[in-house]
């Protein structure tokens, strides 16, 4: 029997743990600086450094390791060992304050976008005690933040710690204004759901392209997907329940609240939820818990994929991203209470949120950018690219009361009946589901649908908050002026709800009529990479994290070119992955194949010259012709590869991979894939889809 409280944290330097192995008073000052921010000098740092050692020597670690998170996406890790030499030979384990403190691994390899040439590679890491210290594979990790020799942030953790404090600020402001005194910090809340893959390893090691990229490059269709809905929800196979059970074991002892396990819509998908903390620590916990998933799956035999869409034809993998705001009180901000209509506090946020979105839609979008996430928005199984809300029927009734002035009348439709006298009623929450917006209420927090399962929820975190903050302090400035607060929020919510109103959309999101309606509203549809990426860098967007002390105008341009440089770098690995399985694999198999039915014509006919093998002759023909078309198509990919080298500029090289090279890989595959349908599986030269889906 699993004794789950016992082993839940058992890894990590704990509140618990903190207050085993310090000292009464650091204690206390590490506390204050965990949760007020108050700056920690060297002597506390020196003594906290000390316990952490002790701690982690006697739960078996001999190394430690500052684990920051560049902007690959994934965490980094370099570790050093405790060992220091004494005089006469032998070592002591030693770590100290300033080895806790800050840490200076090499940069120079880490994307940055032309901020630092290799021979100024210095950067550094500094401890965020925020997040508490743990202890992988042997090694003390501790979570920081990496910069480079002139203040540059170079990683995701920097400009999400800036934007809670930056939200934390104006929303204070803006608590203070209506009447709250009592609040003293009010923190982000997120609770990022994980979609992931899992197939057999043995399967996984013979997809080149699944090693290389993560995603599959070719494929025909198999006779099933997932059209009969019946993954969703299923009962977990025995393989994946032993997967499933493992995982949540690693991830409590790694103090991770791992929560709900389910399967997901297409074969082989599944999700995990944990339940919901503050921003910067969900995050560090969603970074962990991707390692986690991979590892232990390894040890299964399985493989785990994060890629957006691994598969053509069914569904891509994202990450649900729930956001709200709560105080320090323990309330949460966009908690509509029982009467959302006179919640004065309640609306006033939802209205912040409402007007951010609608302003920054390019931000939302470019958040949740990448190569593997372009595959997946606007493909009807995610949201669109267009960014909108949805709010559902009783607080778009709310809103709309407020804009008319009229009475809000409460429906009633509060309680779920069943009709079924042996089920119990009960009372519903104020929204129902919209599976097709990419920004919806539910409840009593904000589902962001649009992130990629493989991304850093940093970056939509660190965006969504400075945004809404950048609306609460113009709405603390009209606030704290105000003769009758009330009345002033209430017309404040008015006006904004009436300017903003477009972005509000409880309608079906796949639909075709939406994208007319959108355009009509004038709402942004970024549709890939290289066209929202331009938008980072505007004179809004600039203002905005300059203002707010997010991202100086500098550190936002190296983001972008790194953004648009990994782009391109991936699809140039996936072409050079689809070329070598063409020219290696794919045509070498299907020569071979009509080598061998060709050999059959022959065979037969000496047989006796007036049998006629039309079955294998028209495969033959089929195939001949297919395989000279496929030698083009790898001509024209060959040809748009080499063409990339000309296009200097890196938003324009981004865009030449979208619609020269990808496109090319995109007729490749095609013809690919009809002949893979077209042959014996035998001769084919990898497994099928079928089995890659269908495996475990
Ligand atoms: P769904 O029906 O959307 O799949 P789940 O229960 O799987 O719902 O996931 C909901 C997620 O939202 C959980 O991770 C949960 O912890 C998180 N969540 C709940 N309340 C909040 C909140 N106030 N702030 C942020 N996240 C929250
Ligand atoms: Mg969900």
């Amino acid at each position: 029997m699993t004794n789950v409280p016992e082993l839940y944290g058992e890894r990590v330097f704990n509140d618990e743990a903190m207050k085993k192995y310090l000292p009464k008073g650091t204690y206390k000052d590490l506390k204050q600086t965990i949760e007020d921010g108050k700056p920690l000098d060297l002597s506390i740092a020196n003594v906290v450094a000390h316990a952490m050692k002790e701690w982690a020597i006697e739960h078996g670690a001999t190394h430690y390791t500052h684990w920051f998170q560049p902007m690959t996406g994934i965490t980094a890790e370099k570790h050093d060992s405790f060992i220091s030499p004494v005089k006469g030979g032998g070592v002591i384990m030693e770590f100290s304050g300033k080895e806790l403190i800050k840490g200076e691994p090499d940069a120079s390899s880490f994307p940055s976008g032309g901020v630092r040439s290799v021979f100024e590679a210095r950067g550094y890491t500094a401890w965020d005690p925020t997040s508490y210290a743990f202890i992988k594979d042997g090694s003390l990790c501790i979570p920081t933040a990496f910069c480079s020799y002139t203040g540059e942030a170079l990683d995701k953790k920097t400009p999400l710690l800036r934007s809670m404090e930056c939200i934390n600020k104006q929303a204070l402001r803006v608590l203070r204004a209506l009447g709250d005194n009592e609040t003293t910090r009010v923190n982000t809340t997120v609770g990022p759901e994980q979609e992931y893959f899992l197939i057999d390893k043995d399967v996984f090691d013979r997809r080149k392209d699944l090693i290389y990229c993560g995603r599959t490059l070719f494929g025909a269709r198999p006779p099933k997907g997932q059209e009969l809905d019946d993954h969703y929800f299923g009962s977990i196979k025995p393989r994946v329940a032993a997967f499933m059970k493992d995982l949540d074991e690693e991830l409590w002892k790694y103090g991770i609240l791992s929560k709900t396990k389910h399967n997901e819509v297409a074969p082989a998908q599944h999700e995990m939820a944990p339940i919901f903390d503050t921003t910067n620590i969900a995050t560090d916990h969603n970074q962990l818990t991707m390692e986690v998933m991979k590892r232990v799956a390894e040890k299964h035999g399985l493989v785990c994929l994060l890629h957006e869409k691994p598969f053509a034809g069914v569904n891509g993998s994202g990450k649900h991203n729930n956001w709200s705001m709560s105080t320090n009180t323990g309330r949460n901000l966009l908690n509509p209470s029982k009467k959302p209509r006179e919640n004065t506090e309640f609306l006033v946020f939802l209205a912040a949120v409402i007007r951010a979105v609608d302003e920054h839609q390019d931000l939302l979008r470019i958040s949740v950018a990448s190569a593997g996430n372009d595959h997946r928005l606007g493909a009807s199984e995610a949201p669109p690219a267009i960014v909108s809300m949805y709010l559902g029927d009783d607080l778009t009734e709310v809103l709309r009361s407020v804009i008319s002035g009229k009475e809000y009348v409460d429906d009633g439709k509060h309680i779920m009946e069943t009709s079924v006298d042996i089920l119990p009623n009960f009372t519903k929450d104020t929204s129902d589901r919209n599976r097709t917006s990419p920004f919806a209420f539910t409840g009593n927090k904000f589902e962001f649908r649009s992130v990629g399962s493989s991304e850093n929820v940093a970056c939509a975190n660190f965006m969504i908050n400075t945004m809404v903050a950048d609306v609460l302090e113009d709405f603390a400035d009209q606030l704290e002026g105000a003769e009758d607060v009330r009345a002033a929020a209430e017309a404040l919510v008015k006006k904004t709800v009436q300017d903003h109103k477009r972005i509000i959309f409880n309608g079906n999101n796949y639909s075709e009529e939406w994208l007319v309606e959108a355009e009509r509203r004038g709402l942004l549809n970024l549709r890939s990479l290289p066209e929202a990426l331009p938008h980072y860098t505007s004179e809004k967007n600039i203002r905005l994290f300059e203002k707010h002390g997010v991202l100086s105008e500098k550190e936002l341009r190296l983001r972008c070119d790194v953004l648009l440089e990994k782009y391109s770098k991936i699809i140039n690995i996936e072409a050079l992955t689809a070329l070598d399985m063409a020219k290696k694999d794919i045509v070498p198999a299907v020569t071979a194949y009509i080598r061998e039915l060709a050999e059959t014509v022959s065979l037969v006919k000496s047989v006796d010259p007036d049998l006629v093998p039309v079955a294998q002759a028209e495969l033959v023909k089929k195939l001949t012709n297919l395989l000279n078309c496929f030698v083009r198509k790898i001509d024209a990919l060959d040809k748009a590869v080499v063409g990339a080298k000309d296009v200097a500029d890196v938003a324009e090289n981004a865009m030449y991979f979208k619609e020269q090279v990808l496109a090319a890989m995109q007729e490749l595959r095609a013809v690919a894939d009809e002949m893979e349908a077209t042959m014996s599986a035998k001769a084919w030269p990898y497994p099928s889809y079928g089995a890659m889906l269908f495996s475990v």
